[in-house]
């Protein structure tokens, strides 16, 4: 049976809650904000199934070194709903197509509080809610059994959602000839609380209209964070200088599994991974117009077909896979902590908006901020 020593050795992904045959688990916060699985021992029918379907505790290192990259191509959508996407609208494009096709797509989005779910759609009108990346751990834990559902129902279903989600999705289902799984490198995701905390700390979160973590107003290289409220004039910072990016990007508040993570390998079992094309200005300049670019590495005979997708729908370019490992360090390498996390935890709950303001101070732009990253705090 599931039992969590070790943070690090959960990701929260939610496999285990999803099979267990008599509701045993339940997703519970910690005090950082993310979520664990607890038994309830006088439910527990002991069959360890949820052991045998964790992907972290079952995970193969003999195969961690062996790249699974078929093929590596840049992405550029024709349409303007790449100015909507983080990078260049691959997620908007294929999701399209598939459910054209009359599969099923699935992603997350935020509820009316702002907090971030997975979701199933089926039709191309409801897509808008989950383009965009968001900075938080996204809640996957129902959607599991729909798709699997879905799945035995006879229906194709296009996952979109982090590495480690994915390998979850797989041990809970199987590798079905029906399931499609894409996954987003990551440099690791953030606490849900942390999230709501920051909205709560400097805005009223029941009067926001939208947040975009990676407006490209500013180009794609210098992503601005936006956020709106009713009746007040929009939110608008550059990435660098807002708190909340600033402290995921010095490493307090990502997930304790996300700083040893064993995912970070080159052999995925996604049939795509898709990510910002970094190092593009300098290894296809032809290609960069500052407005994003999609990286696309395929990894099965699953992930060249959804490639055949994206004829016309979009400038697609092969490059050599080189430039990943060259430029896109998260595709293999966890993140750091590049300051002082528990002090970061130790003080949040209690002064946010004074913890928020120092630790998550832009280093290149304040005294304040290049004493903290010179004491390394
Ligand atoms: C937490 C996080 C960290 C990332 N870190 C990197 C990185 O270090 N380097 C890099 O090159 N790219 C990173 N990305 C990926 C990148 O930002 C884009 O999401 C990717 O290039 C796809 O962009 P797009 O233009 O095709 O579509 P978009 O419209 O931006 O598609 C976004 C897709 O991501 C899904 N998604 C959004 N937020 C989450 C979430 N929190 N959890 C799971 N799924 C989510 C949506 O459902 C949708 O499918 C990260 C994404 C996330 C969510
Ligand atoms: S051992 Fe079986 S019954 Fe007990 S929590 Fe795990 S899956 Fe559920
Ligand atoms: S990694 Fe996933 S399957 Fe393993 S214990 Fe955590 S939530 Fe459960
Ligand atoms: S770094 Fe690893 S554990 Fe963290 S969100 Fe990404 S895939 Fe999951």
């Amino acid at each position: 049976m599931i039992d969590i020593k070790e943070k690090y050795k959960c990701s929260g992904c939610g496999a285990c809650f999803a099979v267990c045959p008599v509701t045993a688990i339940e997703m519970k916060f910690d005090r950082e904000g993310f979520k664990y699985p607890i038994v309830d021992s006088d439910k527990c029918i002991g069959c360890n199934l949820c052991s045998k379907t964790c992907p972290i505790e079952n995970f193969d290192f003999k195969h961690k070194d062996v790249s699974s990259q078929i093929s590596t191509h840049a992405f550029k959508s024709f349409s303007d709903k790449r100015l909507d996407s983080s990078s260049g609208g691959v997620f908007y494009e294929l999701s399209n197509e598939f459910l054209d096709s009359g599969g099923l797509v699935v992603g997350a989005a935020f509820d009316q509080n702002f907090n971030l779910c997975h979701r199933i759609i089926d039709n191309i009108d409801d897509i808008k809610p989950l383009m965009g990346s968001k900075y938080v751990q996204s809640d996957t834990y129902e959607v599991f059994k729909e798709i699997k559902e879905v799945i035995t129902a006879g229906k194709k279903v296009l996952y979109f959602g982090l590495t480690c989600q994915i390998e979850g999705l797989i041990k809970y289902i199987g590798n079905d000839s029906n399931l499609f799984t894409i996954d987003l490198i990551c440099m690791g995701v953030p606490s849900p609380k942390i999230w709501t905390l920051y909205l709560d700390t400097f805005f009223e979160r029941s009067n926001i209209e939208y947040v975009n973590y990676k407006d490209k107003r500013l180009g794609w290289h210098k992503f601005s964070f936006v956020l709106k409220e009713k009746n007040k004039t929009e939110f608008f910072q550059e990435g660098f200088d807002n708190y909340y990016m600033e402290c995921m990007f010095k490493g307090y508040t990502l997930r304790p599994s996300c700083y040893k993570c064993v995912f970070k390998c080159e052999n995925k079992k996604s049939d795509l991974t898709i990510a910002d094309c970094w190092g593009c200005e300098d290894y296809l300049p032809e290609i960069d117009d500052n407005k994003g670019i999609s990286m696309i590495i395929s990894h099965s005979e699953k992930g060249e077909n959804l490639l055949s997708f994206l004829k016309n729908k979009g400038e697609i370019i092969a490059f050599d896979y080189s430039n990943v490992l060259k430029y896109n360090s998260h595709y293999n390498n966890c993140a750091e902590i590049k300051g002082n996390r528990t002090l970061f935890f130790a003080f949040v709950s209690k002064y946010p908006r004074v913890t928020f303001s120092l630790l998550g101070k832009n280093p290149n732009k304040s005294l304040v901020g290049k004493m903290f990253r010179k004491f390394k705090i």
